[in-house]
């Protein structure tokens, strides 16, 4: 009763249904609290699997909006196969608009493969990976770059799974018409919720849809482009349910991020002053930007560098830096002979 995560999805049951995960936590004002986590179902025959969740970090509104938008637009008749919905995952976040949860300081996408018997941002992970997961064909997690960084609109997959795998993952991602799109490594043990489906044998895709806290039309343009391209390739749905759309106005662009050596970080507190914008083509060597030494105003500014070639996918947007923060991260360019299946 106080562990766990409690539902009534009828996985077997034709129909648009919309209902909660019950995390029982128990606090002051409610002895007998349940954290409600909305969940969404349409199912309609037999077909693909499809999980599309977004609220993993609280302050990311892209995938937010879409999805909660898509339920609104979808009819069970339009669907062929199974959808399941989590517009806003991690919910304690997403109310107070922060990337963890105010419960627990809990980081969903830090949390997998979780604990049935943890905090709630933990359960929800290990129900995920678990119970959810499995369940499906296809998870895509929609992120961006949050409330601290902002972040060129990308597609995102890691490097998991069997090679029959990955490279379905890479074909998918290229299909969701993005510009750009990543592929990172964290390993197969990693925290991350697209590792967390690779363990539960369902292909993990991902994004970062923008950043910044905020949404535009761009941004929501490129998200909601990119669910119904998903959805007609895996042959859930024939026609957008979020569209119209532009046109894709060419092939995506495969980046790679592969450590920590793409990134430059702040050792000290500071002020960051960026010289070039997410997007920017950059050589290693190449000025990165300032960084102030607030408490020395005599003192000259430090000259940061890339250290490597390729893309700015993102940087810091708060100025204000402390020693540990990422204040850009470059993506290196891959080219069609790059082996990526391994
Ligand atoms: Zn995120």
């Amino acid at each position: 009763m106080h562990t766990g995560v409690f539902h009534d999805i009828d996985f077997a049951a034709d129909q648009k249904w919309s209902g909660h995960l019950g995390i029982p936590f128990s606090i002051d004002r409610s002895p007998y609290f349940q954290l409600k986590i909305p969940v969404f179902r349409i199912k309609n025959g037999t077909g693909p699997k499809v999980l599309l969740m977004a609220g993993n970090h609280g302050d990311e509104y892209e995938g937010e909006m879409t999805l909660a938008r898509l339920y609104r637009r979808l009819d069970q008749s339009a669907v062929t196969g199974e959808i399941t919905i989590l517009p806003f995952a991690n919910l304690p976040a997403v109310m107070a608009a922060r990337r963890r949860s105010p419960l627990d300081e809990g980081n969903l996408n830090r949390a997998f493969p979780g604990d049935a018997a943890g905090t709630p941002t933990f359960r929800l992970a290990h129900f995920l990976e678990h119970e959810l997961f499995p369940r499906h064909d296809v998870v895509f997690d929609l992120h961006s770059g949050g409330t601290s960084m902002a972040h060129l609109p990308c597609a995102l997959i890691e490097q998991q799974g069997p090679p029959d795998m990955f490279s379905r993952a890479l074909d998918l991602m290229k299909g969701l018409g993005m510009p750009f799109a990543f592929v990172a490594e964290n390993g197969a043990d990693a925290p991350t919720s697209m590792a967390g489906a690779a363990r539960a044998g369902a292909i993990g895709l991902s994004g970062e849809f923008g950043g910044g806290g905020t949404v535009t039309p761009q941004t929501m343009a490129l998200t909601a482009r990119a669910v119904d391209r998903l959805l007609i390739a895996l042959r859930v749905i024939t026609s957008p349910v979020l569209g119209p759309h532009a046109p894709v106005e060419g092939a995506t662009e495969l980046l790679a991020l592969q450590s920590h050596a793409q990134a430059v970080f702040a050792t000290r507190r500071g002020w960051f002053e960026p010289a070039v914008a997410p997007g920017a083509r950059v050589t290693a060597g190449d000025v990165a930007g300032w960084y102030h030494d607030f408490e020395r105003p005599e003192a000259p500014e430090e000259t940061l560098h890339f250290p490597a070639d390729g893309i700015v996918i993102s940087q810091r947007l708060h100025a204000d830096c402390q020693s540990g923060d990422c204040l850009v991260q470059v993506g290196r360019p891959l080219t069609p002979t790059h082996a990526l299946v391994r």
